[in-house]
């Protein structure tokens, strides 16, 4: 079998939902700015795009690989400037190649685009890779979760993900009692608040740990997601008073880079501290592992190198005893790979509740929890399909007028060898 060309499939369609959709942002490291701190979650830089009170256009991106055994791997959604990259750097690359080949064809692109290890590259390659695998799937009619040495069991624990949800303490408490009515046993919240906000910021983050606390009752989880946004003492401050409170982690309190700060801040905190979304393949999980900065890695199935590299990072964390929980943007591709694990090295999956009315929107049977629990079909690849009656309109994206990067080296060469 062969690969025999990539699609990149523009879809628009038009959700409908509660107003406001986005209720609140998350904190991020630009706040710091105050031209950037003024922004609110109706500010727009976030999708969907509002065109009437209650209705949303919604415009992904997915990647098919076709083959000339007529079998389609499919992928997605993928941020633009990744399907450029995906279109660009891997188009050609991938042409007539064994689509089954998943290991030579991941160290072909890992070797080709030697600049791009970390970010938007790897986010392309992750793609391409969980593509190659739901393709993988369908050639052999199983699931993936069975092509990679599962069941391990037949369902886990998904955990809510309230980004997005206001985090007004009346609120908050609601949306906690209301996702744990519905099954959930673990709920993540995004504090708003950090150093740059003083002690009424302190105050306000420690407000919504004891509001969650106290609306989930002692026997459910509460996990806090910093993003990225806090500091060493700001951290271990908070730390220190909620740490009665039972928080099960403390995720992403500084910038991912600061890998030695984030270990010092896990040893000193009496809140367990998760890390690793914003880290890409086994070697920057590795990093993570060998700094002991993490109680729980997070690595994205689809930033972090694909299906392919989760399997290694997963076997990698097994030798430090630390447990891997995907980050959740892929929630089709994560639940396959976390049933493959056992239960103690993959013990649950993120579901980002809003996010997933977006990211799961296009699909005809969204993977979604029922009861606080999480499973994927028998069908097989990752069993996800495009629903046509969702699609307004479509168009295959392609930057072929660009000139390639092969292309402009050689022109910087042509100039050298004509300044000669
Ligand atoms: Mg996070």
């Amino acid at each position: 079998m062969r690969i025999t060309g990539l699609r990149l499939r523009q879809l628009t369609g038009i959700m409908e939902h509660e107003e406001p959709f986005w209720e609140e942002r998350l904190a991020r490291p630009v706040d710091v700015y105050p031209e950037h701190k003024v922004q609110t979650a109706a500010d727009g830089y976030w999708m969907p795009r509002l065109i009437a009170p209650g209705r949303s256009e919604v415009i992904s991106v997915f990647l098919e690989i076709d083959t000339d055994e007529g079998v389609t791997g499919l992928a997605g959604p993928v941020p633009h400037e990744v399907a450029w990259i995906i279109d660009r750097e891997f188009r050609g690359l991938l042409q007539g190649a064994d689509p089954l080949a998943t290991e030579r064809l991941w160290d072909l692109m890992y070797r080709e685009a030697v600049h791009g290890r970390k970010g938007a590259t790897m986010m392309a390659i992750s793609a391409i890779d969980c593509a190659l695998w739901d393709l993988k799937g369908r050639w052999m009619q199983q699931p993936v979760y069975r092509l990679l040495g599962g069941p391990v069991r037949p369902s886990a624990p998904a955990y809510a993900s309230m980004l997005g949800y206001s985090i007004e303490p009346e609120l908050a408490h609601k949306r906690t009692r209301e996702k744990v009515a519905e099954g959930f046993r673990a709920l993540k919240w995004f504090p708003r608040w950090g150093p740059t906000d003083g002690r009424e910021g302190m105050a306000r983050n420690i407000e919504l740990a004891e509001t969650l606390r106290d609306a989930a009752g002692p026997d459910v989880d509460i996990m806090l997601d910093a993003w990225m946004t806090w500091n060493r003492p700001y951290t271990l401050e908070f730390a220190r008073r909620v740490a009665h409170l039972d928080i099960r982690w403390i995720e992403e309190p500084v910038m991912p880079d600061k890998i030695e700060l984030c270990a010092e801040i896990r040893h000193l905190s009496p809140v367990p501290i998760a890390t690793g979304e914003h880290e890409y393949t086994r070697w920057g999980q590795k990093a993570l592992l060998d700094a002991g900065a993490s109680d729980v890695l997070q690595a994205d199935t689809f930033w972090a190198g694909g299906l392919s590299e989760m399997v290694k990072i997963c076997t990698l964390a097994s030798t430090y005893d630390i447990p891997v929980i995907a980050h959740g943007h892929s929630v089709p591709a994560n639940t396959h790979l976390t049933l493959a694990m056992p239960e103690l090295l993959a013990p649950m999956v993120e579901y980002l509740v809003k996010w997933n009315e977006l990211l799961q929107f296009f699909w005809q049977e969204p993977v979604k929890p029922v009861d606080g629990m999480i499973s994927v079909s028998d069908r097989p690849g990752l069993g996800v399909e495009i629903d046509p009656d969702k699609i307004e309109s479509e168009e295959e994206l392609g930057w072929s007028s660009v000139p390639n990067m092969a292309g402009s080296v050689q022109t910087h060469q042509q100039t050298i060898e004509e300044g000669e």
